[in-house]
């Protein structure tokens, strides 16, 4: 069985408790900060597992290589503290269990793009002249549970289950004898570099994350871009917290294609979580947090002035792309705002995703 690997004598011997000092929905000073996380290393209860909303945004706040959001998370596995009802839990095992289906495996030429649990996006976004000969999986709409990353358990308090459904995520990519994967979301990615390595689980070949996919591709195609001339803001995922140093890759991009980033208040180390993941967790105020939250979230958009509201979550983009639109910005796909700079119209799927669609449309590949 994989385990955490947690030094807790960085924390123990940690100078500043970033981790927890800078937690955006907790006020802890660098005291009281070493107090809680002293108490959750020791199995002691402590107010994180009360106060804690599962953000990931601690494992980009610490900057000593530890795993804090993956260490609480598994002690509230430990004390039955999980953060969604059961049920809730069951219905994803249901739906996204990869052992319960044998996967038949087919030729597929590189480049591959793992699309996760949403493989009808690929209709929509995975399309023009940036993603030429580029192969989906999953390739068919059956076998959408058998690549899906098994990060949300992480979200909700049930990390054995990433660590036992994730082994098996890897090996039915690495058995297409793909050298390298581009991860359409931050939180495929994330699992495969950040999550993989915290539990010791090898990986046989190369994630990529999709901005560096994407800016790669528009160096080939330089001559093709017009600037865009216009003004964003970046909705940036829970997950980006697991790979920080992809997050350079939103400002190179807009630099290249003519998009200048605003400025607003909760950007960066200080972005706001959209707030799907909250919301469905079983804890008293959880409901009313993901509804300030999201608030707080699309003020701070409507009052800096931005033309379009970059996403690249499809959870972001169900969760806010309709009240972003409401205040005057156009909500974007990075994949399809990179498509406008070089001329290319995507398709119209409006401020709603087309889960409907799923099981209908045919994939590359
Ligand atoms: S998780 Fe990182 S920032 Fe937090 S106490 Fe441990 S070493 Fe310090
Ligand atoms: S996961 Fe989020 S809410 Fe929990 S301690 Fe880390 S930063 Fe705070």
């Amino acid at each position: 069985m994989f385990e955490l690997k947690f030094d807790k004598n960085r924390c123990l011997n940690c100078p500043d408790y970033y981790c927890l000092t800078k937690c955006l929905y907790m006020d802890l000073d660098k005291d009281r900060a070493g107090i809680e996380m002293a108490k959750i290393i020791d199995y002691q209860d402590s107010s994180l597992l009360k106060d804690c909303v599962l953000c990931y945004a601690c494992e980009e706040y610490c900057k000593r290589g530890n795993h804090p959001m993956f260490l609480i998370s598994e002690r509230l596995e430990e004390k039955n503290m999980t953060a969604v009802p059961v049920t809730f839990t069951q219905a994803l095992i249901d739906s996204y269990d990869p052992l319960a289906e044998d996967l038949s495996i087919r030729n597929i030429d590189e480049p591959v793009i793992d699309m996760c649990w949403d493989p009808q996006l690929a209709y929509f976004l995975v399309q023009g002249r940036l993603f030429e000969g580029v192969s989906t999986l999953p390739g068919d709409m059956g076998s959408k549970r058998h690549f899906g990353c098994q990060a949300i358990y992480l979200h909700t308090g049930s990390p054995s289950l990433t660590k036992k459904f994730l082994p098996k995520i890897v090996d039915n990519i690495a058995r297409h004898n793909i050298k390298e994967i581009i991860c359409a979301h931050d939180e495929c990615y994330g699992m495969f570099t950040s999550y993989a390595s915290a539990i010791g689980l090898e990986v046989p070949f190369k994630p990529l994350h999709l901005f560096e996919f994407l800016y790669n591709k528009l160096e080939e195609l330089k001559a093709s871009i017009e600037p865009l001339n216009i003004k964003a803001v970046y909705q940036r995922p829970c997950s980006s917290r697991l790979s920080p140093d992809k997050y350079l890759f939103v400002d190179k991009i807009f630099d290249l294609i003519g998009v200048h980033r605003v400025q607003r208040k909760y950007s960066g180390e200080k972005a706001l979580c959209c707030g799907a993941a909250i919301m469905h967790q079983a804890r008293e105020g959880r409901q009313e947090l993901a509804a300030r939250i999201k608030n707080m979230n699309l003020e701070d958009m409507a009052a800096s002035g931005a033309d379009v509201c970059v996403f690249n979550c499809p959870h972001c983009f169900e969760t806010l792309a309709e009240e972003v639109e409401k205040r005057g910005i156009k909500p974007v796909f990075m994949s399809d705002l990179c498509r406008l700079a070089i001329g290319e119209k995507p398709r119209d799927y409006g401020v709603h995703l087309p889960l409907e669609m799923r099981g209908t449309i045919k994939l590359k590949k």
